[in-house]
């Protein structure tokens, strides 16, 4: 008989599950929340635009390929399956051994991660792996179908949104600072054109789960927003009654 004490098993509804539209601020607020918490931050847009960056760098992006439907997801298949996807505590991204992190806010993954989160069989893949992380310890993790349907169990679920227009002013300050020369016109359509593309698609379009509690983020700081969810966290996961 082995006299060592059992490890607890970790508890795969450990997990703060943040969705909500581009540029709501999940980022920032899930890295800060995470961090507060002890928790590991799960980047789960990072992932679906490592697998954008991989299939453009092997000419097998949706807009690569003919119009042959079933030809073109059996190549796009063949690329995922050749791909090695790692997530680095720090935040880093590897794809096959090489970090690849600062290509992820690229225009040309930009402008092609929606059609490329589209696909079931990336779904798939992508989901497979967030629960694998979440299974392994506590995590915050954030994207669009985090609480709808990669962990439906999850504990706390938070919903986090703001008017297109302060997401589009906060995304240009981004942008700016990374110095990518785009106006606010354009940033703001590119935010529009991703909502609908997010929320329309049929495999876990972007919306707020039944049981999250929804946090308009217009307005206020990232440390407003922090503390309410940890104040959520704190709570059990049920809105405060007033
Ligand atoms: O959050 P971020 O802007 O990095 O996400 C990039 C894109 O990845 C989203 O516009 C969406 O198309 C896709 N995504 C997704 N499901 C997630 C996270 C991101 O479809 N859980």
């Amino acid at each position: 008989m082995n006299a060592k004490a059992e490890e607890p098993a970790p508890d795969p509804t450990a997990v703060v599950a943040i969705d909500g539209p581009s540029g709501a601020g999940k980022s920032t607020i899930a890295k800060a929340v995470a961090q507060q918490l002890g928790f590991q931050y799960l980047d789960t847009g990072a992932m679906y635009r490592a697998v954008t960056w991989h299939f453009l760098e092997n000419r097998c992006s949706p807009d690569q390929l003919g119009t042959d439907r079933l030809a073109a997801e059996q190549t796009m298949r063949l690329g995922l399956a050749s791909m090695e996807l790692q997530l680095q505590v720090g935040g880093r991204v590897l794809v096959n051994g090489r970090d690849v992190t600062s290509h992820l806010r690229s225009q040309d993954v930009e402008s092609r991660v929606s059609a490329v989160s589209a696909l079931p069989f990336v779904r798939a893949s992508m989901t497979q792996m967030q629960r694998a992380v979440a299974a392994a310890g506590p995590v915050v993790a954030e994207g669009r179908d985090m609480g709808s349907v990669v962990f439906p169990m999850a504990r706390w679920k938070v919903y986090l949104t703001a008017s297109a227009e302060e997401r589009a002013r906060r995304r240009k300050i981004d942008f700016d600072q990374r110095g990518r020369d785009v106006t606010y016109q354009q940033v703001l359509e590119e935010i529009v054109v991703r909502d609908r593309l997010d929320s329309t698609r049929q495999d876990a379009p972007l919306k707020q789960a039944h049981d999250a509690v929804l946090v308009d983020t217009t307005g206020l700081s990232t440390d407003a927003v922090v503390l309410c969810i940890l104040q959520i966290v704190d709570r059990g996961g049920r809105p405060q009654r007033t």
